[in-house]
C-alpha cells in the first residue's frame, strides 16, 4: 500500500484513491494546506494497486509519442478569447472544437470556497470556468474515474492538466484510448490552496466584500505584464500587475508556497506524455515580432498524432508560424528546470500563514521592494534585454 513518508514524494494527483477498489484512501491536509494520501489499514487488502498508479513511483510506458514536439506560437483569432486567457487562448479553440464534436472536456475550475476542483463536461458553458490558469493545486478525486467510464462509452474526452496529473491518468488507464487527446502545460509548480484563501482573505477584509471572480494573467496592463484581477459582490475590482500583486511575488520571486513535489519535478522534459503541451510563447518578441502584441501568444507542442490531428482541426481559426524547441527554451526555463530548492524558512512560512494576516506575512517573508528599488531593477532588466 502506498505510504508516504517524505512529502516530496508525492505530488497529490489523487490517482490513487480513485484506484483503490476498498476506498481504503481518503486524503488528510496538512499544516501546509496540501493533501497527502491516508490509507485505512483496517480495510485494506495490500494488492498494490495504489503502488501501482502512482506517478511518482513508476511513468506509463505505452505512450507513444514524438521524441521532439513540433513546436508552434499561435494565438487564437478570437480576441476577445484570447485576451480573457493566460496565454494565446489555444486551449480554449481545442476545448470548442471537442464540444462541437459532442465530446467532453476536462479542466480545473473554482469552487465557491475559492479552492480548485477539475470537471469533466459536455456542457460548453463550462468552458468559461474552465479557461485560464488558477495557481493553486486542483483537487482530482473521482476524475480518474469518470473519465475511464466516458472513455468506456464510447465518448471523446479532451483532458487538460499538470503534466503530473496527466501522467496519473494515463497510469490509471493502462492504455492510449483511441478517445482520448490530452494537453498539460510547462508547470512551474502548484501552489498552497490555504495560502491563496488567506490572500483571498486579505483581499476580502480590504474590499469589504466576498470575491465573486478571480482572474490570474489579466492582461489590463499586457500579458508580458499579466495581473491579478479579482471582483467582488460590492461591484468593486482589485487588479495588480506581477510586480505588486502579494500572491504573484510570493509564487514567482520568493516561491516559498509551493507544494514540495514542485521543487524537484519529475515530470519535466520531453518526450511529454500529453498530445499537446501548451505553455506561454515568452521571448517571442525576439524571434519574430508580428507574433507578440501583448495580449499573450501560446507555445503549442505537438507531442503526437492525435495531437496534430487536433491542431490541424483549429488552425484556420488560429493566427501561428513553426518555431524550433530551441526557440522555445531560449524564454522559459521552466520547460525543464523546476523552481528553486525548498526554503529553509519554509516551516517559519506556513506557521505566519495560521496567525497573522497576509499582508503581514508578505511583508515578513516575500522581497518586497520599495519604488526606489523597483526603479534599478527594472532599468537593470531593460539594460539586459537591450544588451542581448
Ligand atoms: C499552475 C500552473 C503553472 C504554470 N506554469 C507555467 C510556466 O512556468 N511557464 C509557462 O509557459 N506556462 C505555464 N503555465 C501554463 C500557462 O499558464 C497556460 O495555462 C497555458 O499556456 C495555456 O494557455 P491557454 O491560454 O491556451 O489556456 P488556458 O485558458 O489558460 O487553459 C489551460 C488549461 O489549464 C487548466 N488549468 C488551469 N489551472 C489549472 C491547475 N491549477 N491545475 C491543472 N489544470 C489547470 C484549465 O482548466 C485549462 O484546461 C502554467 C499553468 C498552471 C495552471
Ligand atoms: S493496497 Fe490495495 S486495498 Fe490497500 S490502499 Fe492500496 S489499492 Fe487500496
Ligand atoms: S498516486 Fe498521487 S496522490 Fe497517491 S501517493 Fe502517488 S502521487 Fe500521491
Ligand atoms: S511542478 Fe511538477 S509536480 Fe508540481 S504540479 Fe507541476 S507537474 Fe506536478
Amino acid at each position: 500500500m502506498i505510504e508516504i513518508n517524505n512529502k516530496v514524494d508525492c505530488c497529490g494527483c489523487n490517482a490513487c484513491g480513485d484506484c483503490c477498489p476498498h476506498a481504503s484512501i481518503s486524503y488528510e491536509i496538512d499544516n501546509e494546506g496540501f493533501w497527502y494520501p491516508k490509507v485505512d489499514i483496517n480495510t485494506c487488502t495490500n494488492c498494490h494497486l495504489c503502488e501501482m498508479v502512482c506517478p511518482m513511483l513508476t511513468k506509463s510506458d505505452f505512450i507513444v509519442r514524438y521524441e521532439t514536439p513540433k513546436v508552434f506560437a499561435a494565438f487564437n483569432k478570437n480576441e476577445e478569447i484570447r485576451l480573457d486567457s493566460t496565454s494565446g487562448g489555444v486551449h480554449s479553440l481545442l476545448a470548442e472544437y471537442v464540444f462541437s464534436q459532442e465530446g467532453y472536456v476536462g479542466g480545473a475550475v473554482y469552487n465557491t470556497d475559492h479552492t480548485v476542483s477539475h470537471i469533466t463536461s459536455n456542457d460548453s458553458s463550462k468552458l468559461n470556468e474552465i479557461r485560464s490558469s488558477k495557481y493553486l493545486q486542483s483537487k482530482m478525486v473521482g476524475q480518474y474515474m469518470e473519465v475511464k467510464e466516458l472513455l468506456n462509452l464510447g465518448k471523446t474526452v479532451f483532458y487538460c492538466g499538470a503534466p503530473c496529473q496527466i501522467q496519473a491518468l494515463y497510469k490509471y488507464l493502462r492504455k492510449d484510448y483511441d478517445n482520448l487527446i490530452t494537453a498539460d502545460f510547462i508547470c512551474r509548480g502548484v501552489n498552497s490552496p490555504k495560502v491563496f484563501v488567506s490572500y483571498i482573505n486579505m483581499l476580502e477584509r480590504q474590499y469589504g466584500s466576498k470575491a465573486t471572480k478571480i482572474k490570474f494573467k489579466c492582461k489590463k496592463w499586457g500579458w508580458h505584464n499579466f495581473s491579478t484581477r479579482v471582483s467582488f459582490a460590492n461591484g468593486m475590482e482589485y487588479c495588480k500587475d506581477r510586480d505588486h500583486d502579494l500572491f504573484l511575488i510570493g509564487y514567482l520571486q520568493s516561491g516559498i508556497f509551493s507544494r514540495p513535489s514542485c521543487y524537484d519535478c519529475h515530470f519535466k522534459g520531453f518526450p511529454q506524455k500529453a498530445d499537446i503541451t501548451l505553455a506561454d510563447f515568452w521571448g517571442i518578441e525576439h524571434l519574430d515580432s508580428s507574433m507578440d502584441h501583448d495580449k499573450g501568444t501560446s507555445l503549442v507542442m505537438i507531442n503526437s498524432d492525435k495531437g496534430l490531428e487536433l491542431f490541424n482541426n483549429v488552425k484556420d481559426d488560429l493566427t501561428w508560424k513553426e518555431f524550433t524547441m530551441s526557440d522555445a527554451k531560449i524564454g522559459n526555463k521552466a520547460i525543464d528546470s523546476s523552481m528553486k530548492p525548498l526554503s529553509d524558512n519554509r516551516d517559519l512560512f506556513f506557521d505566519a500563514i495560521d496567525k497573522k494576516p497576509f499582508e503581514q506575512v508578505a511583508k515578513e517573508f516575500f522581497p518586497i521592494r520599495s519604488s526606489w528599488q523597483w526603479f534599478v531593477y527594472k532599468t537593470k532588466v531593460l539594460i539586459s534585454k537591450f544588451i542581448k
